[in-house]
């Protein structure tokens, strides 16, 4: 993993604080290891925080999964609080531990109000998300700990990363969302990166934009006629029905944005997220708008 300098021009000024992981996600883009790494990276990390621009935006936290830090998270916190008090903080989690009630309210104590949380639901059906996340006991321990956020009024990114296994319930899923996660801030529909688990298991889950393009419209559509905000992110705008281009976002970090010849020529490349330069596999179907 690669430290770089935080940038106040990237849009994606993330810390890598663990590689470690206790979901196994099927499609999972940095792969989890056993190392006990955890001091190593936090050494690294707080002197990228101390020499951290003061405007910075958004400061991520991510891995592996940040929460097996335990308390060590906050600390993390309350020095980015420290040093950069106006910056938003956002957490990538799969949100297993906030089953934890304790354990959410100190996040809440030590975030404040500019805290979000990203997570990630694969499917509105038990079995599917365990399996999608390689944990026989997700489903239950993230979907509490989503009612635990709710309850501290931490802002919830919930992430849906598509893949052949979850596709063709994305509009169902939307409407679970909307019967059950009405709190979350908003929802975010995401393009698959071919990388990591993603290439070793690519016969099961793999899947292109255009065999998911009528699901994805449908519960774009309906979750934000429900009132509920929704954005796509990864997937390149030649690749949506017209009807939801306003709702994808330049999503791929500055350093692995990909733009084939054929971008050049295309009108719409100034909103388009492109494609992940870190992809092994590159969509089908690019074609200039
Ligand atoms: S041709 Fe390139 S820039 Fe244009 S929409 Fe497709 S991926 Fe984006």
């Amino acid at each position: 993993m690669i430290h770089r300098a935080l940038n106040i021009e990237s849009n994606d000024n993330s810390l890598f604080v663990t590689a470690q992981c206790n979901n196994k996600c099927v499609m999972c883009c940095q792969p989890p290891t056993q190392c006990d790494d955890i001091e190593k990276y936090f050494i690294q990390n707080i002197e990228l925080i101390k020499s951290a621009p003061k405007g910075l935006k958004n400061i991520g936290i991510t891995g592996g999964e940040p929460t097996l830090l335990g308390d060590k998270l906050f600390e993390y916190i309350r020095i980015i609080r420290e040093y950069l008090p106006d910056t938003s903080i956002h957490i990538l989690s799969n949100g297993r531990i906030f089953k934890d009630a304790d354990y959410t309210h100190k996040l809440k104590d030590a975030g404040g109000e500019k805290l979000f949380v990203g997570v990630p639901l694969h499917s509105d059906f038990i079995n599917d998300h365990n399996h999608i996340a390689g944990a026989e006991s997700a489903y239950e321990e993230t979907i509490t700990g989503l009612y635990n956020l709710a309850s501290e009024e931490i802002c919830i990114e919930l992430r849906i990363v598509i893949n052949a296994l979850n596709y063709s319930r994305l509009p169902q899923m939307a409407k679970f969302i909307f019967k059950n996660l009405t709190f979350v801030s908003w929802v975010a529909l995401m393009g698959m990166e071919h990388i990591g688990y993603a290439i070793k298991n690519q016969s099961t889950i793999w899947i292109e934009p255009e065999q998911y393009s009528t699901q994805l419209s449908d519960a774009t559509l309906y979750l934000s006629q429900v009132g509920i905000p929704v954005s796509i992110y990864n997937v390149p705008l030649c690749l949506l029905d017209k009807r939801i281009h306003k709702y994808a976002c330049q999503s791929i970090s500055d350093w692995k944005t990909l733009y084939l010849d054929e971008c050049d020529k295309c009108s719409v490349r100034s909103d388009c997220c492109g494609l992940f330069a870190t992809s092994h596999r590159i969509f089908k179907g690019i074609k200039a708008l």
